[in-house]
């Protein structure tokens, strides 16, 4: 004989009913079956919440009252054609019946315990009812037996407790004569010992199965649902959650009481008693293996944790004080109050020092606690001697399970590492001394974040999700998209890190997608996209709240750079090209790079000096491996190499720089590349990269530039200038040609001191033949004393920076 269980989603239209039925002809056909229904899905809670509606007297219970009638007239019409009055008079006048007890309901305006068990028995009722009807209608032997005559319990409404002496007699003596091969029992419902209705708790259907399946002694218990087993973690929260094969009753025990509810807690432990194994199988997928619930699980040691629950809506109560300290018995008494009143203790801790004392409750019984404990110690209150108690609502606990944690060190530590990484605040911890059982207690709105970030912790090891978030889409970050688009499958299959981009912003629109932005069309979703503001993007990545999220600013805006900081307090990684707030005050750089450690999230700018180019890299590396920078001699000016490689006595400088600005080689504004200003600063965070304290008026800057070009007043000037002034320019060059050198502007940091200007470069040095718009750096230190390590290579345009910026992200995601 095998007992199955089918839940409200597997009888929830006439669709599921059809699938439930062919699951248990093909099972019948060899052996007795028993099978256990929900209420119709959805039912159960519309049931109650019409009770509510009447009892507060508000008329709407009347519509849905109707909306219960139709879904319950409509199933039978769909599953059985042909049916007979009967039937049809036993639904109606069951229906007759729900809606006298709902009239009833608003007439006395109220709703008890009592009457809430005999209204959501109606659920239950019908569904098996009409799944047995539909049966006997295609002339299978089915018969139902109502579990009110089986289950006997005592009169704790709401949630009975069985008592398994009568419950056991009764089902042994009613299945020794059933005939039927098939017997449908309505799950849930059951009747105390006084004859009054109870039920057996919210989800309960569970339990009938596995009581009947006890009393038996059955071969096999199933719990049919709508999804292929119990998952590493809540599948509708975390996408990559799969099945778990194999379970031991403790630890399917422990997840379900700590939220996993595809198994209502109680139902593990008939079955444990007498050893029988559970399956948790799909109902419209029968043919997936599901999970095997029993005392022969093969050791996988693959992973020690099982998987990851979460229980919302807690409230965390804290009861402290100084006069709790060493005085025995605050806890009992906590607990014997808290037991007076019924309510369920869901997490404890307890500090060492005993001077508090924290437990987490439903948020529903938050009020109820807080008067109960208040008035239960109301005298050391007075006394000082405790604090009234503290209540926190808004809570979740998550939970790590599995048996075989404890012969495994250190999975605390990644739990909660991987959680502070993502900003996400602990509450409390508590931990069994089974070890089966790691749980924290976070709020509400990072529940979803939590579980997956744990889940690719523990589960996917391999995959790392980053999402991304890009503010200012020119040339640059349109190179990006397209670099991350083009490579996202083969950094998901080599490098296992997926990056998504979350969100982008122009200094018009902003769009979002937490499933990431579909990088095929993304700019025609601009269109319809919301206007952007610098508090409004940052706002919306907060709130997102996605795990391992980077903010990339590709502007050289002042205004963006500001918000780095508040990026950072939230454990946002940022990576910019900008580099204004490295180059800006060093208390601001200072601050960030402080923000960066103590919030152990990256603030990476390689992309500030010579684009793509790995030259703050290949400098914090020498640093870090201990070695010291005696100077640092560079080209770090894409525009200036290019100018001076152009220009000459057949050329001239107007036109030269006019030709840079064109080709897209200077800013917007070339005064910042000509002054020498941009070199200074490139310089400046070299120099604090290597730990020098500098501002950017510590660097002598000589401009070649005459006071004309320097003192215009805008672009357009300072281009008259440059022709006016062509004679000085072209004295520059041949200084330089008549020693056989090239004009280089040249960036030096030496001794602690950094200078920028431009040089005649004789023949043979490495700077002589540098071309177009390269770079290049040398690194004179300890251990390269005469031959500097040498950094060359384009620095600058779209595409370096592009996968410069993209290098910074996969750092991020290597880390
Ligand atoms: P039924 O109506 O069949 O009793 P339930 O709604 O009670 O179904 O339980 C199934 C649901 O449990 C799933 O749809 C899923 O949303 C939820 N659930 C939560 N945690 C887990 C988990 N770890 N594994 C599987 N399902 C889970
Ligand atoms: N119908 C009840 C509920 O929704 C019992 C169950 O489905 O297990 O809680
Ligand atoms: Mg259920």
């Amino acid at each position: 004989m095998k007992v199955l269980k089918f839940g409200g989603t597997s009888v929830g239209s006439a669709h599921t009913i059809n699938q439930v039925i062919s699951i248990l002809e093909k099972k019948s056909d060899n052996e007795k079956v028993i099978c256990v229904v929900s209420a119709v899905g959805g039912i159960t809670d519309k049931l109650l919440n019409a009770g509510r509606l009447a009892q507060s007297k508000n008329k709407d219970y009347k519509e849905a009252f109707l909306a219960i009638q139709r879904s319950h007239l409509k199933l039978i019409d769909t599953l059985i054609p042909k049916k007979n009055k009967e039937v049809v008079k036993y639904v109606e006048d069951t229906l007759k019946e729900l809606k006298d007890l709902l009239d009833g309901l608003f007439l006395i305006n109220e709703l008890s315990p009592k009457t809430t068990d005999k209204l959501l028995s109606f659920g239950e009722l019908l569904s098996s009812y009409i799944i047995t009807e539909t049966m006997k209608s295609r002339s299978i032997y089915a018969e139902r037996k109502n579990a009110q005559e089986l289950i006997v319990t005592d009169s704790n409404f709401t949630k009975a407790n069985v008592i398994f002496k009568d419950t056991n007699e009764n089902i042994k003596t009613y299945f020794k004569s059933a005939n039927q091969d098939i017997t449908i029992v309505p799950g849930f419902v059951s009747r105390s010992q006084l004859g009054e209705i109870t039920t057996l708790g919210r989800g309960g259907s569970d339990f009938t199965a596995a009581i009947i399946a006890a009393a038996l002694k059955v071969i096999q218990l199933e719990i049919w649902t709508d999804v292929s087993g119990m998952f590493t973690a809540n599948p509708k929260l975390v996408k990559h959650a799969y099945p778990i094969k194999q379970l031991s009753y403790q630890e399917a025990m422990e997840l379900s009481h700590f939220g996993a509810k595809v198994l209502y807690p109680p139902t593990v432990q008939p079955a444990l008693d007498l050893n029988i194994p559970i399956q948790i199988k799909n109902t419209l997928k029968p043919e997936e293996t599901g999970t095997t619930i029993s005392s022969e699980i093969e050791l996988l040691t693959k992973s020690p944790v099982k998987g990851i629950t979460n229980i919302n809506n807690i409230a965390l109560l804290t009861l402290q004080g100084s006069g709790m300290v060493g005085i025995p018995g605050f806890s009992k008494r906590l607990f014997e109050t808290l037991a007076q009143e019924k309510i369920n203790i869901i997490f404890i801790t307890q500090a060492s020092s005993e001077h508090s004392i924290c437990f987490g409750i439903d948020n529903s019984d938050a009020d109820k606690a807080k008067v109960a404990i208040d008035t239960a110690f109301e005298n050391e209150i007075s006394l000082h001697k405790i604090d009234p108690i503290l209540i926190e609502d808004g809570l979740s606990i998550i939970a790590l399970i599995g048996d075989n944690m404890k012969n495994f060190q250190g999975i605390s530590g990644k739990m909660f590492s991987t959680l502070g990484k993502n900003n996400i605040n602990i509450r409390a911890i508590a931990q069994g001394a089974s070890e089966r059982n790691i749980s924290a207690v976070i709020n509400n709105n990072d529940v979803k974040k939590a579980l997956n970030v744990l889940h690719e912790r523990f589960f996917e090891v391999k995959t790392k999700q980053l999402n991304v978030f890009i503010v200012g889409i020119g040339n640059v970050g349109e190179k990006l998209i397209d670099q991350i688009t083009q490579q996202h499958n083969f950094l998901k299959k080599k490098l296992k890190i997926d990056v998504r981009i979350a969100g982008m912003a122009n200094s018009r629109k902003m769009i979002f997608n937490e499933d990431g932005i579909n990088l095929n069309d993304w700019a025609s979703q601009f269109h319809y996209a919301e206007k952007s503001s610098l508090q409004g993007f940052f706002n919306k990545v907060v709130d997102l709240n996605l795990r391992n999220s980077i903010f990339v600013d590709i502007t050289a805006d002042e205004g963006v750079s500001k918000w780095y900081d508040n990026y950072l307090k939230q454990s946002i990684a940022v990576v910019a090209c900008n580099k204004i707030a490295c180059s800006g005050t060093y208390d601001n750089y200072k601050k960030l790079q402080d923000l960066s450690l103590s919030y152990n999230t990256a603030f990476l700018y390689e992309t500030n000096v010579g684009a793509g180019l790995p030259i703050i890299n290949t400098l914090n590396n020498l640093v870090a491996s201990g070695d010291k920078v005696t100077s640092i001699q560079a080209i770090l000016s894409g525009s200036l190499n290019f100018v001076f490689n152009n220009f000459s006595d057949r050329t001239n400088f107007h036109d030269t720089v006019k030709r840079a600005q064109f080709e897209g080689y200077t800013e917007p504004d070339p005064r910042i590349d000509l002054s020498g200003i941009d070199v200074a600063r490139k310089i400046l965070i070299l120099a604090r990269e290597n730990g020098g304290v500098m501002e950017i008026e510590d660097i002598d800057n000589k401009s070649f530039l005459t006071e004309a070009n320097l003192n215009s007043k805008t672009v357009d000037d300072f281009y008259k200038t440059l022709k006016a002034d062509e004679a000085h320019f072209q004295k520059l060059y041949a200084s330089a040609k008549t020693k056989n050198c090239q004009l280089k502007y040249v960036a030096e940091y030496k001794n602690g001191k950094a200078k920028v200007g431009l040089r005649e470069i004789p023949e043979g040095h490495p700077f002589y033949n540098l071309e177009g718009k390269d770079n290049i750096v040398m690194f004179y230190t300890e251990r390269y004393p005469e031959q500097p390590l040498i950094v060359k290579g384009a620095g600058a345009g779209a595409d370096v920076t592009a996968s410069g910026l993209f290098a910074d992200i996969i750092k991020i995601g290597n880390k």
